[in-house]
């Protein structure tokens, strides 16, 4: 039997998936490219133990500016917050996500926050590790405890791909080690988050990471505290302030959830205390959320009241 619910969340995938036609897919990295515009899974989870899904929900793609939050989320447990907001700040920037232009006109040139690509490279160099395979791989094991799933990797393909073309992230990074704010060497900085953001997961997964957060960073129905509960509620307030790109006030108003989207098309939905949510909608708007997940969450938020405010 199918439950009331999955029947809400039918109609409301069919619906959304009508805007992936008036999107576009990121073509500046380009492994990228080839992903299929039309696509719109969704999953949810929190209520039961079992996900609600729509669409291929098992696909995989790679987390992208999603990964910010988890790599946050470790450096703040590596290295403590007072630590962390030295190097990097908590507000919003109103600009696209690599831009340069706050990191020169403010003093001292920190990054305003850890969704923009700056501040995310920042928060990168402090992961604790002594080589990019170290780090990396305390990262992968910390999205594996998350989603629980020990064969969540990630694509070396997209890594190599966004490596050989970040030459915009290269900048950032030279910039930042010109004034201080991170001491690393540029491409074994660029190779970690390279790799950090071509971290592969299905909606499925996204939702119960999402979920996490959602649950003040503990599991369903379990003690375990995966994130400590002052670090999930940064996490929800930078998903809030800075989540959706510059497009974060107006989702605020319209749907009133912290999320946090990347350019592959992935949106991680945490309501607090509720749900986690899983989206995977190549086809972007100018700003670079998926533009059939925006709706989708519009729809959502609306008919289930979802929105925090
Ligand atoms: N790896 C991408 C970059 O640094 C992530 C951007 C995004 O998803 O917003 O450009």
């Amino acid at each position: 039997m199918i439950c009331e619910d999955q029947l809400v969340i039918n109609k409301f995938v069919k619906e959304a998936s009508k805007y992936t036609k008036l999107g576009e897919v990121a073509d500046y990295i380009p492994a990228l490219k080839t992903a299929d515009p039309d696509t719109l899974s969704f999953a949810v989870f929190g209520e039961t133990s079992s996900c609600l899904c729509a669409g291929d929900s098992n696909e995989t793609f790679t987390l992208q500016s999603i990964s910010k939050v988890i790599t946050l989320a470790l450096a703040l447990m590596d290295n403590g917050v007072e630590k962390v907001f030295s190097k990097v700040g908590m507000e919003p920037t109103g600009d696209p996500f690599n831009s340069m232009i706050k990191l020169e006109t403010h003093s001292p040139s920190k990054p305003l926050n850890p969704m923009i690509n700056a501040g995310a490279l920042a928060v990168s160099s402090m992961i604790k590790g002594e080589n990019v395979d170290e780090k990396l791989s305390r990262l992968l094991r910390f999205v594996q405890d998350l989603a629980e799933d020990s064969t969540i990797t990630f694509n070396d393909m997209v890594a190599q791909s966004e490596f050989d073309t970040a030459n915009l992230n290269r900048s950032l990074c030279y910039f930042m080690k010109q004034h201080g704010v991170i001491d690393d060497d540029v491409n074994t900085l660029l190779e970690f988050y390279t790799k950090q953001c071509a971290i592969e997961v299905s909606c499925s997964q996204l939702a119960k990471i999402g979920f996490i957060i959602a649950n003040e960073g503990k599991k369903l129905n379990s003690n375990e505290q995966l994130i400590p509960t002052h670090i999930s509620k940064i996490l929800k307030t930078f998903m809030v302030t800075c989540g959706m790109y510059n497009a974060s006030g107006e989702f605020a108003i319209r749907v009133g959830i912290p999320a946090k989207s990347g350019v592959s098309g992935g949106i991680m939905v945490s309501v607090p205390n509720r749900i986690g949510i899983g989206i995977y909608g190549p086809a972007l708007d100018e700003r670079g959320n998926s533009i059939a997940g925006m709706h989708l969450l519009e729809a959502l938020s609306n008919h289930y009241n979802l929105s925090i405010f």
